[in-house]
């Protein structure tokens, strides 16, 4: 990829993937949009979450199999290069869309045509036939791609990541509604796009059903985990000891972003109910949060510090700051269950992710969970958001160690399944169904896990 002097290499030299079988691919580049969220950006708070997650390591993925990823992202701060290589093979493109800072993603719909603008300025200085897909990620960068693969004349393939009608469909009471202008747009770049990609089976029925997607056009291909980095490692008891949590602690962990929609305080009110029920409890419980505030949660970052005092277990909850990959790993290591109560999700990365470390999870049973934990098994999926629920789900991890590595040992070979080189293989088949005349080759373009 002619990268250019003005490149900032993020990468150190050892970091290519590597792959056991090597790939040759029809399709040698894939210009992608993100328009509203950078992968570059920490992901755990305001709008950097499982998306970028995605981005980067299917990215990095495509590119270690030899087909080449271009990503557009709006500039969201001064002095950012133009252009950053984050991988050999993936390039992360800054493009100039309204005011670095101050504007929230409802008001991007407003800098779409400025975005598109940039984009075209970048591919102006190409060789015509550059990119030969164009992928999509979130329904404003749906409206780029759209505009953009019909001007290039090359498809477009779009993931939705979350959908407007599905959210409003479960929000957390008192959460408010997405606009009708999203499922409008939504509604479009589903009529628009070549091929739709959804996180899982649940996901592509929901776009059949709610948008009148195509089933002929959408595919299911399952996100994945980093197992480098998620990994047992030296095990729960050292992960403990490095993060200064007692050996014999009940450790309840939430990762994610803090906003009504991961339903955070369901949590904290099922530990008020455990400690209730059982004040001895109170020695050895720990409920760390990492994360930062997001979505309708910036409006009152401080609810859950506050909700934590009201309810008597602030000094039972350890607020922590987002973090990085490698850091939340052990955070995963250490806790005797990760909790994830959530109202809707597309996939949940972070019970994946949890899992690979050898750790159970407790979730409830919406959108992709029930596909990333298996109840009874890796975990336990919880119908409903009540919180007495959940703590009577919790409860047994709180007292039970050796129910806790029992279902680790299974989670972690659950989650052994969900690899990042699997993602990026199937996504492949998927460009390659959406190229005219192209033959699609391999099982079929539904995943194995439903
Ligand atoms: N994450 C992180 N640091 C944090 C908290 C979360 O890197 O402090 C990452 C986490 O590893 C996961 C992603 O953020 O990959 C969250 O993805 P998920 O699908 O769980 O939720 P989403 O943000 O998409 O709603």
């Amino acid at each position: 990829m002619g990268t250019g002097a003005a490149v900032l290499r993020l990468y150190p030299g050892s970091a290519q993937p590597s792959l056991e079988e090597p790939y040759v691919p029809h399709i040698r580049r894939v210009a992608m949009f993100s328009v509203h969220t950078s992968p570059l950006h920490q992901p755990g708070t305001g709008d950097a979450g499982g998306m970028n997650v995605y981005i980067v390591e299917l990215a990095r993925q495509l590119a270690a199999l030899g087909t080449e990823v271009e990503i557009f992202t709006r500039a969201t701060a001064a002095g950012l290069d133009p252009c950053v290589e984050l991988a050999p093979g993936v390039l992360v493109r800054h493009i100039d869309a309204g005011p670095y800072e101050g504007l929230s993603k409802e008001e991007l719909p407003a800098q779409l045509c400025a975005f598109t603008h940039g984009v075209t300025q970048v591919w102006a200085a190409r060789a015509a036939g550059y990119f030969d897909l164009v992928h999509s990620h979130y329904w404003l960068s749906g409206h780029v791609g759209w505009l953009a693969a019909e001007r290039w004349g090359v498809p477009l393939v779009h993931a939705m990541h979350t959908m407007a009608k599905v959210k409003n469909a479960a929000l957390a009471t008192g959460d408010t509604p997405e606009p009708a202008a999203r499922v409008i747009g939504e509604t479009q770049i589903v009529r628009a796009a070549d091929r739709l990609i959804a996180n899982t089976a649940e996901e592509a029925e929901a776009l059949v059903t709610h948008y009148d997607a195509d089933p002929r056009r959408t595919a299911v291909v399952h996100p994945g985990v980093n197992l480098d980095v998620f990994r047992p490692g030296d095990g729960r008891r050292a992960a403990r000891q490095r993060l200064g949590l007692p050996a014999d602690a009940a450790v309840l962990l939430f990762a994610g972003r803090i906003q009504p929609l991961k339903g955070p305080d369901i949590l904290l009110h099922a530990v008020r109910e455990l400690v209730d029920a059982e004040p001895a409890l109170r020695e050895r419980l720990v409920v760390p949060v990492v994360g930062g505030p997001s979505g309708t949660g910036l409006a009152r970052p401080e609810r859950l510090q506050k909700l934590a005092v009201r309810l008597g277990i602030a000094d039972l909850v350890w607020f922590r700051p987002p973090m990085a990959q490698q850091r939340l790993a052990d955070w995963y290591r250490a806790a005797s269950v990760l909790v994830m109560p959530s109202y809707s999700e597309s996939f949940g990365l972070v019970a994946a992710e949890a899992q690979a470390c050898g750790t159970p999870v407790v979730a409830a049973a919406v959108g992709g969970l029930p596909v990333v934990v298996r109840e009874g098994e890796t975990g336990r999926l919880v119908d409903g958001h009540d919180p007495a629920d959940f703590a009577a789900a919790l409860r047994p991890f709180c007292h039970q160690p050796a129910l806790v590595e029992r279902l680790g040992a299974a989670a972690r070979r659950h989650a052994a399944g969900f690899g990042w080189a699997a993602t990026a293989r199937d996504t492949l088949e998927v460009y390659r169904a959406a190229v005219p005349g192209c033959a699609v080759t391999g099982s079929g373009l539904r995943s194995a896990h439903g």
